[in-house]
């Protein structure tokens, strides 16, 4: 089933959650206990993020440094398949430009319809952890309107290779980011917005929020968003804090703010354990309130933890 369907006809706040494909190596099973975890709340879809390929420096026997390039997490599409069939939850699976030329993502998106996956995340994605600036693939996209304008045409048939004679049709729903305190790279919000309705205008069904602490950011989003004529429905994205350091490491990342009351109550935690008590009940205050305002769906960001997700989804679904 299709996000936009499903926020369309749900009569009341929906909430999907957003899941990190373990990192290479890592002991898959506990992927499944965090979905396990959240399945009694009903969570509409879930969302797999995609990363790409990273490079690193390592020192070889003999002394000398060899560049290395390494995929930390695989396998977006073999694990949005396998939650979608196992728990028969729709799944989003990422689809971000970095790393990726246009005709992978074309397999890509082959590969995600034929395993029967109709909605994906459109996005530009980072730059390489070396690289102050994000660099697009030699046949890739610099930004995620690009992308979508792909699978738009591929929603009309309209492949790469315009002497296809086949030209099935590959109906997806997409959703677009959007940074109610600004994207990091952007010079001002109003250059940002005009880009973000770029995207919509290319084919964006749905917006999903970077993680945001104070919903007055986000419901300023929303009404400037509608003022330039965005009327896709905004789902906000929460983020429950959960290691003291992040107070300082979140803002920096992700170009938000920390509200003073919030982070004046962060400042009593002596230790992680604290910390994510106070972040957790900061998250359930701002579901209860966006809830109250019809906010579609909330997008609750996991990064790897289900814990404080399920103490949320306890307290508000
Ligand atoms: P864009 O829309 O391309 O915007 C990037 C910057 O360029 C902005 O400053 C924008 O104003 C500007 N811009 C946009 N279009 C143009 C244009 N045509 N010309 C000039 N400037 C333009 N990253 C991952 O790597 N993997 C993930 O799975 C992932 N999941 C995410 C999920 C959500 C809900 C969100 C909010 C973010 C996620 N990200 C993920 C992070 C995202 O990839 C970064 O924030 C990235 O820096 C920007 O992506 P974007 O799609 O918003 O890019």
């Amino acid at each position: 089933m299709k996000v936009i369907d499903i926020i369309q006809n749900a009569e009341k706040t929906v909430f999907s959650f957003e899941l990190l494909p373990p990192l290479k190596g890592q002991d898959p099973s506990k992927l499944h206990r965090t979905i396990e975890q959240l399945l009694e709340y009903d969570p509409k879809y879930i969302n797999i993020t995609t990363h790409r390929d990273e490079v690193e420096y390592r020192e070889m026997p003999d002394g000398s440094i060899r560049k290395q390039i390494v995929r930390k997490r695989p396998g977006t599409v073999a694990i949005a398949a396998n939650i979608q069939y196992k728990y028969g939850v729709p799944v989003v699976p990422h689809i971000v430009c970095g790393g990726f030329s246009k005709e992978e993502t074309e397999y890509m998106l082959l590969d995600l319809n034929f395993l029967g996956i109709d909605n994906v995340l459109a996005l530009r994605g980072d730059g390489v952890k070396t690289d102050h600036v994000f660099r697009p693939e030699p046949d890739g996209y610099a930004h995620a309107n690009e992308l979508i304008e792909q699978i738009s045409n591929l929603r009309n048939g309209r492949y790469l290779d315009n002497e296809l004679k086949n030209k099935a049709a590959l109906d997806f729903c997409v959703g677009a980011a959007g940074y109610p305190e600004k994207h990091a790279e952007s010079p001002n919000m109003e250059t940002d917005l005009m880009y973000l309705k770029q995207k919509v205008d290319a084919g964006a069904d749905y917006v999903v929020t970077q993680m945001f602490f104070d919903n007055q950011k986000y419901y300023e989003f929303v009404d400037q968003c509608r003022a330039i004529g965005i009327n896709v429905p905004i789902i906000p994205g929460i983020k429950p804090l959960s290691v003291l350091n992040q107070v300082t490491v979140l803002p920096k990342i992700f170009n938000i703010d920390l509200p003073e009351a919030f982070s004046k109550e962060l400042e009593k935690c002596k230790n992680n354990e604290a910390a994510k008590q106070v972040g957790t009940e900061w998250a359930v205050e701002q579901a209860k309130d966006l809830i109250k305002n019809n906010a579609p769906c909330l997008h609750l960001y996991t990064y790897g933890l289900g814990d404080n997700v399920q103490q949320i989804a306890k307290a508000v679904f």
